[in-house]
């Protein structure tokens, strides 16, 4: 189990280093801001939407390693998807990390890399961090203008 641990540590660590789809976007048809007070952390997620799939996607932000490669990774995971597959992803990933359900039920193709954040659900603090993009996401989706706060999170889910 812990070399299983170290080799997503790894992958959190490489996504920090060297984020993915990093960079402004010009010509977003979407975007949207999202802070998580309690860390600092910091997403602007723009959404290229053609229909409904997600036809590019970019991020920008500052924050700590976790709410970075989580970042990093949902760009991965989310671009040229529908959005209503997202919205199960994302349903699935907050199970994972909020540990309502066991990343072991939880199968590798539905979450593929989204997997390496199954151990945050032992860190309560850091569920925040790892779920920041995805919420800054759904504003994103549903074009809300003003910057979303994970400090929202519990009356919202
Ligand atoms: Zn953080």
């Amino acid at each position: 189990m812990s070399e299983l641990t170290d080799l997503y540590q790894e992958v959190i660590l490489d996504h920090n280093r060297q984020p993915r789809n990093f960079h402004k976007m010009e010509g977003a048809n979407h975007h949207a801001e999202g802070f998580n007070p309690l860390c600092g952390d910091r997403c602007t997620v723009y959404l290229k939407l053609d229909d409904d799939v997600i036809g590019d996607i970019s991020f920008e932000g500052s924050g700590c390693a976790i709410s970075k490669a989580s970042s990093s990774i949902m760009t991965t995971a989310v671009k040229g998807k529908r959005v209503a597959d997202v919205d199960k992803l994302f349903a699935t990933f907050h199970d994972l990390v909020t540990g309502k359900s066991d990343a072991s039920k939880v199968s590798n193709e539905d979450l593929g890399k989204l997997q390496v954040f199954s151990g945050v659900s032992e860190f309560p603090a850091r569920v925040k961090c790892a779920s920041l993009a995805w919420h800054t996401l759904k504003a994103a989706l549903e074009d809300k203008a003003d910057a979303i706060s994970t400090e929202n999170e519990g009356e919202k889910t």
